[in-house]
C-alpha cells in the first residue's frame, strides 16, 4: 500500500507539471499572438507633487486586452513575455506608444516607462529611446525611464545605456526601491535622478515603527544624494500626511489616482490644473 501511495503522488505531480507547463505554452502562444494582433494598451497613472499638489507626471502600466480573460495585469504576463524574449518588442511599443500620447497631453508634463532588463541585453536601448522620442517628438527631458534593482545585476550593458540616456536630458528613476539588494553600490554607480519608495514600507508606515524608520532614512538618503523621492502605494489620507511630514516630494497610488485609460488624461490634467489649490494642499502652501 505505501508503495502504491508513492507512485500515486508522483502521478500526481507529473500531471500537475504537465498541466503547468501546457498552461505555459497557451500563455506563450497567446503573447505571441498578442503582440501580432496589438491586444495591449497603457494605462497611465498620475504622480503627485506633495508639496504644491500639483501633476508632475504619470506612469505609463502596460495592460492586456484578452480576447477571453479582459484585462490582464503585467505580473501575469511580464515574466513570460521576458522569458521568450517578446518584451523587447513589446517593450518598444510601449515606449513609442508612451512619448506619442504624451506628446499629445494639454500640460507638459512627465511619462514614465518601465523597462525590463531583457532589453537592455538584446538591444540598443538608448537607440531604440532616441528613436521613439524623435518619432512623437518628445523632449527627452519629459521622459522618465523606471528600472528595479534586479534589472541591473545581471545587465552589464545597462550601465553606458543608462549614462548616455541621463546626457541627453531623461530621468533614471530606481523602482521599487528597498526590495532589492545592493541598492547603495548602484546608487553610487549610476545616475539615477529618482528614487520610488516601494509600497511595502508605505502601507506599513503607521502600524509599524520600523516601516516608518525605513521611509524617513530612505528619505535622509534620498535628500544627501539629491534624489527625488517619489513613495509608490499611497492608498489614503494617512499616508499623504505621513509622508508629507516625513518630507517625501512626490506621491503615487490610488489616493492621488488610479490607473487610468490613456482617453482620460487630457482630461484628467486640465481639471488638477484649472483647479486653483486642493484641499489637501493647504498644509503646504507656500513651502515648496
Ligand atoms: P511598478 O512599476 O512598481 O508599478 C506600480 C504598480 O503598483 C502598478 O501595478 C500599479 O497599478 C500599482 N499601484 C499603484 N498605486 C497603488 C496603490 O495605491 N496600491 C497598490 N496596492 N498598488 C498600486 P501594475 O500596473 O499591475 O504593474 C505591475 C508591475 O508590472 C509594475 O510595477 C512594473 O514593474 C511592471 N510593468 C508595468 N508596465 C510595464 C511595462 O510597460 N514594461 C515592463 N517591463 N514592466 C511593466
Ligand atoms: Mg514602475
Ligand atoms: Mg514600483
Ligand atoms: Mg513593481
Amino acid at each position: 500500500a505505501v508503495k502504491d501511495d508513492g507512485h500515486q503522488s508522483i502521478m500526481f505531480f507529473d500531471e500537475a507539471l504537465e498541466k503547468e507547463a501546457s498552461a505555459r505554452r497557451q500563455l506563450e502562444s497567446d503573447l505571441r499572438r498578442a503582440v501580432r494582433d496589438n491586444e495591449f494598451e497603457l494605462y497611465y497613472q498620475p504622480i503627485l507633487n506633495i508639496g504644491s499638489n500639483r501633476v508632475a507626471g504619470f506612469e505609463a502600466l502596460l495592460r492586456w486586452r484578452h480576447p477571453e480573460r479582459g484585462i490582464v495585469s503585467p505580473d501575469a504576463f511580464i515574466p513570460a513575455a521576458e522569458a521568450i524574449g517578446l518584451i523587447v518588442p513589446l517593450g518598444e511599443w510601449v515606449l513609442h506608444e508612451a512619448c506619442r500620447a504624451a506628446a499629445q497631453w494639454p500640460v507638459a508634463v512627465t511619462v514614465a516607462v518601465n523597462l525590463s532588463p531583457v532589453q537592455f541585453e538584446s538591444q540598443d536601448i538608448y537607440k531604440v529611446v532616441v528613436g521613439a522620442l524623435e518619432k512623437a517628438g518628445l523632449p527627452a527631458s519629459r521622459l522618465e525611464v523606471e528600472i528595479t534593482e534586479s534589472a541591473l545585476l545581471e545587465a552589464k550593458e545597462a550601465d553606458a545605456a543608462l549614462h548616455k540616456l541621463k546626457e541627453i536630458g531623461v530621468a533614471i528613476a530606481l523602482d521599487d526601491f528597498g526590495t532589492g539588494y545592493a541598492s547603495l553600490a548602484y546608487l553610487r554607480r549610476l545616475p539615477f535622478k529618482k528614487l520610488k519608495i516601494d509600497k511595502s514600507f508605505v502601507r506599513d508606515m503607521r502600524a509599524s515603527a520600523e516601516s516608518e524608520n525605513i521611509v524617513r532614512t530612505v528619505l535622509e538618503l534620498a535628500r544627501r544624494l539629491d534624489l527625488t523621492t517619489v513613495a509608490e502605494g499611497v492608498e489614503t489620507e494617512e499616508h499623504l500626511a505621513a509622508l508629507r511630514e516625513a518630507g517625501c516630494m512626490q506621491a503615487q497610488g490610488y489616493l492621488t489616482g488610479r490607473p487610468m485609460p490613456g482617453s482620460d488624461v487630457g482630461a484628467f490634467l486640465l481639471n488638477r490644473s484649472l483647479r486653483p489649490s486642493a484641499p489637501s494642499s493647504t498644509a503646504m502652501e507656500g513651502a515648496s
